[in-house]
């Protein structure tokens, strides 16, 4: 083992662990933590924020770093010892722009806005929120001229989620997926006339649960290193490779919801719980970016879970637990309620289709707020106006509106896109599951995973943050970041679907 970079690793772990104890306070405060202990755990994860930071700014890391990249100097790139370097590089770069006292500001505001969001959508008031969102405004704008950029101040946000990808690269890839998708939306929306209302009807939560999570043990996820609990917003968070949280939302009148969502998480959580055991403590345990990360779910969520192959395997299941709603509907018209398509203001219950057009408005939204055209207070009425311009409908109010998602609470400016390129790349890689594994449909027909499973963890989970976006996509795929094979994926399916040709 290379001394130096031995010494650097024993010099960081301490570093994650603080970090690792501060996404158990967030997982903590999103699923169990009264609401009377909001101010202590606001200023418990300001605390753990600006000592992560101190310790990771100090002089002895920039030390350490120099003395470790003289050491792998020569080493091969993909090495976990260079990679480690090459990251930590980039990661002690951008950190020590910032203050420490920006830093703590940060996870003290946001705490403190998480709270009040939540109060601010159960009771449609915008107004509690807003405060808070112009707190986290002013503090993002800080921290993108104190990170620095090129070309656009958003650059400095979004490369915080997707390392190396711009404003302009973003832009011009939904530009071309725009011109496409919305008159592709519009045309399938038109033919989608049906309704379903069996989804609708009261499907009792503990059942719903247990199916789900009798559906992510056969995705692979591990519970002996991992659990499932409930929050208001689903995210996956992780403490260790070795122990990954999920949570999930499940509505008892919206069957979709609660399912979909853990099939999405858990392929988030497949990923964290595939990376390589050598990186575990490490800068490298984490995924390359969050667009990858999309990737993942919306493979699993979508790609497998709303596909017919999939529910050829898991619908008699479904019905034997739902006897009373289900026992008459038979298992196309659940595929085609499954995957029906409409325009509709939520965007973590959207279709496949229009999902994206969720995306575009956020990040236009985004844009504007940052570059200063929009205030915070115009923000609701900007909202609406984008809802109609992108989906045709106006959220009756800010709960359905612009206080739907979490992000902004969480000051995660930049985040949004990254939804949307998780969306691209996770056609891109199925498709090549696809050439690669044969007969995967057949797989997927009968419940079987392992394949596929094996195939992610060898292309994409094992590395961690060894390796980038484009890197891994490029050796996984074969291709760089496209729209084409997304919009290539919806014409597929739906023409199919519908029996019409889109
Ligand atoms: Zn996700």
């Amino acid at each position: 083992m290379q001394a130096a970079v031995q010494a650097f690793k024993d010099h960081l772990a301490p570093i994650i662990d603080l970090r690792a104890a501060a996404a158990v306070l967030g997982w903590d405060q999103e699923t169990y933590m009264p609401r009377g202990a909001i101010e202590a755990r606001a200023a418990q994860l300001g605390t753990l924020g600006r000592l992560a930071h101190e310790l990771f700014v100090a002089d002895e890391t920039a030390e350490l770093l120099a003395a470790a990249q003289k050491e792998v100097e020569g080493m091969e790139y993909d090495s976990d010892e260079a990679s480690l370097v090459r990251v930590a590089e980039r990661d002690f770069e951008k950190a020590t722009k910032l203050p420490s006292e920006l830093v703590a500001e940060l996870a003290r505001a946001s705490s403190l806005a998480q709270q009040a969001w939540q109060e601010a959508r159960s009771e449609a008031d915008f107004g509690r929120f807003r405060p808070h969102l112009e707190k986290l405004l002013e503090l993002s704008v800080q921290k993108a001229e104190a990170l620095g950029y090129e070309e656009h101040i958003y650059d400095a946000l979004l490369d915080e989620y997707e390392p190396g990808m711009t404003k302009s690269e973003v832009e011009s890839v939904f530009d071309r997926l725009r011109s496409d998708l919305v008159p592709l939306a519009m045309a399938i929306v038109a033919v989608d006339r049906e309704k379903h209302s069996f989804l609708l009807s009261s499907y009792d939560i503990q059942s719903q649960w247990d199916f789900g999570v009798a559906i992510m043990m056969d995705f692979g996820f591990d519970f002996e290193r991992g659990r499932q609990d409930r929050s208001a917003h689903p995210f996956t968070t992780t403490f260790s490779i070795n122990d990954v949280r999920v949570t999930t939302r499940i509505h008892e009148d919206f069957l979709p919801a609660g399912l979909f969502g853990s099939l999405h998480e858990c392929g988030h959580a497949l990923y964290e719980q595939g990376i390589s055991a050598h990186l575990e403590r490490t800068l490298l345990a984490g995924g390359a970016s969050l667009g990858v990360h999309e990737s993942q779910s919306r493979l699993w969520e979508i790609l497998v879970g709303r596909s017919r192959e999939f529910w050829t395997h898991y619908y008699e299941p479904l019905q034997e637990r739902f006897p009373g709603h289900l026992g008459d509907v038979d298992r196309e018209q659940f595929y085609r309620a499954i995957n029906k398509v409409e325009a509709s203001l939520i965007r973590v219950e959207a279709d496949e289709v229009t999902y994206n057009l969720h995306i575009m408005m956020r990040f236009d939204l985004e844009i504007d707020l940052l570059e200063g055209r929009l205030e915070v207070a115009d923000l609701p009425e900007a909202w609406n106006a984008k809802a109609e311009e992108y989906l045709g409908l106006v959220p009756a109010d800010d709960a359905e509106g612009v206080l739907q998602d979490i992000h902004w609470s969480l000051a995660a400016f930049g985040y949004f896109p990254t939804y949307a390129l998780g969306n691209l790349m996770s056609v891109q890689l199925f498709n090549r599951a696809k050439d690669e594994i044969r007969d995967l449909d057949n797989q997927i027909g009968r419940g079987e995973f392992g394949e596929l499973l094996s195939w992610l963890r060898d292309k994409i989970h094992r590395h961690g943050r060894k390796l980038t976006a484009n890197e891994l996509l490029e050796r996984a795929a074969g291709s760089k970041l496209s729209e084409g094979p997304w919009l290539e994926h919806i014409r597929r399916k739906y023409s199919d679907l519908m029996g019409v040709d889109f």
